[in-house]
C-alpha cells in the first residue's frame, strides 16, 4: 500500500489559553485518548505530523514518537514550546525530529494571543537551545490574524538569522478549533503583510521559500474568500487521527467527519470501509476552501506543476517586478472600488465557514 501524510492528535488537553483556538475548554481525558496499542495499527507513512491540543502534555510521548517511527520517514512536532525541559528531553533521543514553536508574534502579542505570561520567553528559548544541540528541523509557525500581522515581517526576518524555518497560517473555523468565531476585520492589513513576505521569500535564494511564498499567496487568497488554488485531496492518501481513535479527513470541516475508530477496527477494515468511501464522496463536494498546511503541504507536492509554474513566474519571468497580490481577483476589485468591503466580508472564507454545512 502506499505511503501516506498522517496527523496524529496525541491529546486535546492544553495549557494555552488562545484567542483562535478553544480546544483547552474542551480537553479529552488522559484515560481516553490514544493509546500505544491503537497507534501500532497506523499505516506506513512517509510524513507524519504529531499535534494537539499541547502534545507535550502526554506523559508517554516518547514511547509514541518511538512507535510512530517504525512507520514514519520523518515526523514533525507542532507544540506552543512551553516545556522547554520535555521537548529537550525528547529531541536528545530523537534529533532527527522536526520541531515546529507557534510564536504569534513578538513578546507582548504573543503572550496576548497565547494567554501564557511567560510564552514568548519558553518558546524563544526552547528554540535556541534546540538549534545549540544541533537540530536541523525547526521553526517557528505563527497564525497571522489583525493583532499579530505587523509582527509577521519581524519575526520572519528573526526566523531566517537563526537559520529556522517559518510555517504561516491563518485564521479558520472548524469543530477543531471549538468555537468558530475566528474574523479577520482589516482584510486588507493583513492581506499586505502577507504580500510582503511574499516578496521577501521570492528574493531568497532558497526554493523551498520560494514554494513558501506561494503558500503565503493562497493564503491572501483564502482571506478574501477566494476559491482554493489547489484541489483538495484529503482522505485520499492522507488522514487525520483525534485522542479518540477516530479517523478523519482533516480538521477543517465544520463537524468531525468519521473514516471509522482505530481503537475498534484493523487499518484496513477501516480505509476500505464504505463509512470512509462516504466520507471521500462528502471531500470531493466539500467547498470549504480552508488553506491550512495540513492540507495544502500533500496537495503541493501532488499538484507540484501549479505552484512550479507559479514560482517560474514569479522567481524568473517577473523580470524585477515584485509580487502584486492584485493578481487576485477580489483584491484588485476591491482596490477598484468594484466591491465594497461589507461584500468581502460575506465573501470571506473564515466569515462563511463560521455557519453552515461542508458544502454551503
Ligand atoms: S492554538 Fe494550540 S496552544 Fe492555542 S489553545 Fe489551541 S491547541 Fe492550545
Ligand atoms: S477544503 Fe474541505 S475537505 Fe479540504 S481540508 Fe478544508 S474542510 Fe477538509
Amino acid at each position: 500500500m502506499k505511503k501516506l501524510n498522517g496527523t496524529v492528535i496525541v491529546t486535546y488537553r492544553c495549557n494555552g489559553h488562545c484567542t483562535m483556538c478553544s480546544r483547552y475548554k474542551e480537553p479529552s481525558r488522559p484515560e481516553e485518548e490514544l493509546t500505544l496499542e491503537t497507534i501500532r495499527k497506523l499505516p506506513a507513512m512517509y510524513f507524519t505530523n504529531i499535534t494537539g491540543g499541547e502534545p507535550f502534555l502526554r506523559e508517554d510521548l516518547h514511547e509514541i514518537v518511538r512507535e510512530l517511527y517504525k512507520k514514519s520517514d520523518r515526523i514533525v512536532i507542532s507544540t506552543n514550546g512551553f516545556f522547554t525541559e520535555r521537548i529537550i528531553e525528547l529531541c536528545k533521543e530523537f534529533p532527527q525530529l522536526g520541531i515546529r514553536i507557534s510564536i504569534e508574534g513578538l513578546e507582548e502579542t504573543n503572550n496576548a494571543i497565547r494567554g501564557l505570561d511567560d510564552g514568548f520567553r519558553r518558546g524563544y528559548e526552547t528554540l535556541n537551545t534546540l538549534k545549540e544541540m544541533g537540530m536541523k528541523d525547526i521553526g517557528f509557525g505563527m497564525t497571522v490574524q489583525d493583532r499579530n500581522a505587523s509582527d509577521l515581517l519581524p519575526l520572519y526576518r528573526l526566523s531566517d538569522e537563526l537559520g529556522m524555518e517559518f510555517a504561516t497560517a491563518s485564521l479558520h473555523n472548524s469543530f477543531y478549533f471549538v468555537e468558530t468565531n475566528n474574523i479577520i476585520h482589516d482584510r486588507p492589513m493583513v492581506a499586505q503583510n502577507l504580500e510582503r513576505l511574499v516578496n521577501e521569500l521570492l528574493h531568497s535564494n532558497s526554493p523551498k521559500k520560494w514554494f513558501r511564498a506561494y503558500f503565503n499567496h493562497g493564503l491572501i487568497s483564502y482571506i478574501y474568500g477566494q476559491k482554493r488554488l489547489l484541489p483538495c485531496d484529503m482522505s485520499f492518501d492522507t488522514f487525520f487521527i483525534d485522542p479518540y481513535g477516530d479517523v478523519m479527513p482533516c480538521n477543517g470541516t465544520r463537524e468531525k467527519l468519521v473514516m471509522g475508530n482505530l481503537n475498534s477496527q484493523s487499518w484496513d477494515e477501516l480505509w476500505n470501509s464504505e463509512q470512509a468511501e462516504c466520507i471521500r464522496r462528502e471531500v470531493r463536494n466539500c467547498s470549504r476552501n480552508c488553506w491550512m498546511i495540513g492540507s495544502v503541504s500533500p496537495a503541493m507536492h501532488k499538484y507540484i506543476w501549479i505552484p512550479a509554474w507559479w514560482v517560474l513566474k514569479h522567481k524568473f519571468l517577473s523580470f524585477g517586478k515584485p509580487y502584486s497580490m492584485e493578481e487576485i481577483p477580489a483584491v484588485s476589485a476591491h482596490r477598484r472600488g468594484l466591491i465594497s468591503k461589507d461584500a468581502l466580508d460575506l465573501l470571506s472564507t473564515c466569515e462563511r465557514n463560521r455557519e453552515g454545512s461542508n458544502n454551503e
